[in-house]
């Protein structure tokens, strides 16, 4: 190690994506010999990767710049609300310099400018999987960055650009690399799955010599070969959907889908202007589960969204106890600056909002405590996450981790992080289960 080398304090706030964009950016860092520090005082300077999805975001990502230039006073922002400069700079002038979301490059000559880099590139202090901020044994999986679609309420096609796929042989690569490197859970993510390789026209990639498309089906079939569980995140209820639900039956991904909804109501969802808002979903989701008997079904939606009448809502009701969802978000609609929806007419008073989004939780939590009770008894393979001195913290294929349940054994043996334990549900509350040892 250098002694001699600028030290780096990171913040990363923000979704999973935005997770994956700090791994490179400090992974880049590392690559190229700085230090990083665990605390502003120690730091040279100090990156903060932002978001801007919405409101409260955005005050939390003011807030954690100006804690950075109290206690440090050298502050690069980069990360969603980067695409917004002015906000940053009109609360907080003294900052070094501002870039966008992706902006790996500008990040790095930002540093390079106000940090200088040490004179010899420390290249092999940086493992081949790169540094992850997530625990060993998962990783997330970026397949693309930025979205084709314009849902009224959303300005990530604004901020992040239009889609843009990443080659399927370089993602299978560093998926590839991750597996090597210990990693048993691969958790894909992008704004919209289901559309990956839209953009460049599934363009032909190679892969340790075999030829695949920069295509969704593509993708889940090679990835399922590496083996490792492989989850997939944020996947539209596009027809070709219907091909990666054989694949979850025949285990070669997990069972799990996270679809995100938002509403049930035709007329909401016209409103929204979300893709695939004409689809009859409750037909899908039934051909799904014939199919993958298995599959656990996760998705958000939004309550009182400007115009959602009593009908809308009830039908959002009525639709979800039939689907029967077994993972559910939900949030009160939010005004976010520069989106479309702000412009609709009959906004929802905010009460009502939550109201809705109580009643509607208190359905999903009645729903989920079923669903998960018809577990017990049964015999599944779980993915240990943590140990504590009264059990293991476990996941079952059906739980993405701090999004969904955990399953708790109470005397898992010797195992660590990373392990994966066959057990037998004993039990089973709302969201979580309890299990022992099969
Ligand atoms: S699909 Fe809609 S909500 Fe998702 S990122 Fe694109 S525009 Fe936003």
């Amino acid at each position: 190690m250098n002694s001699t080398a600028p030290r780096i304090g990171f913040v990363s706030l923000g979704c999973p994506k935005a997770l994956v964009d700090s791994e490179r950016i400090l992974t880049r860092l590392r690559a190229e010999g700085y230090e990083i520090s665990g605390s502003y005082e120690g730091a040279d300077l100090v990156v903060v990767n932002t978001c801007g999805f919405i409101d409260p975001a955005v005050e939390e990502s003011l807030d954690a710049i100006g804690e950075a230039l109290e206690h440090n006073g050298r502050v690069i922002v980069t990360g969603c609300l980067g695409a917004r400069a002015e906000t940053i700079t009109a609360r907080h002038p003294a900052v070094l310099a501002v870039t966008g979301p992706q902006a790996y490059e500008e990040v790095m000559e930002a540093v390079h400018t106000h940090a200088p880099k040490p004179h010899d590139p420390y290249l092999d202090l940086v493992p081949a999987q790169g540094i992850r901020l997530t625990p060993r044994h998962y990783a997330y999986l970026k397949i693309s960055e930025g979205c084709n679609h314009g849902c009224s309420f959303c300005i990530i096609p604004r901020l992040r650009g239009a889609l843009r796929s990443r080659d399927i042989g370089e993602v299978m690569d560093e998926a590839e690399r991750l597996v090597k490197a210990g990693v048993k859970e691969l958790l894909v993510i992008s704004q919209d799955t289901s559309a990956y390789g839209v953009d460049i026209k599934y363009r032909p990639g190679l892969w340790n010599g075999q030829p695949l498309q920069t295509r969704f089906i593509d993708l889940a079939r090679a990835l399922g070969g590496l083996g490792a569980w492989v989850r997939l995140h944020y996947v539209y209820p596009y027809p070709h959907v219907d091909e990666v639900v054989p694949l979850m039956a025949a285990g070669h991904v997990l069972p799990y889908l996270d679809i995100p909804f938002q509403h049930a109501s035709p007329r909401i969802l016209k409103l929204m202007r979300r893709p695939a808002h004409a689809e009859d979903t409750l037909a899908r989701i039934r051909r799904w589960r014939e199919t993958c008997p298995e599959i656990t079904i996760r998705s958000t939606f939004i309550t009182g969204f400007p115009g959602e009448t009593e009908a809308d809502f009830q039908l959002l009701l009525d639709w979800l106890e039939e689907a029967a969802l077994d993972r559910v978000g939900c949030f009160t609609y939010s005004p976010v600056a520069g989106a479309a929806a702000n412009e609709l007419p009959d906004p929802v008073p905010a009460e009502l909002a939550e109201e809705r989004k109580a009643r509607f939780m208190e359905a999903a939590a009645r729903i989920s405590a079923a669903r998960l009770a018809a577990k017990v008894g049964q015999r599944m393979r779980v993915l240990v996450d943590e140990l504590h001195p009264d059990g293991a913290i476990a996941r079952s294929m059906g739980d993405a981790p701090e999004i969904d349940g955990v399953v708790r054994i109470a005397a898992p043996g010797p195992c660590r992080p990373g392990d994966f334990l066959d057990v037998i549900v004993t039990g089973a509350d709302a969201y979580d289960l309890e299990a022992e040892l099969a």
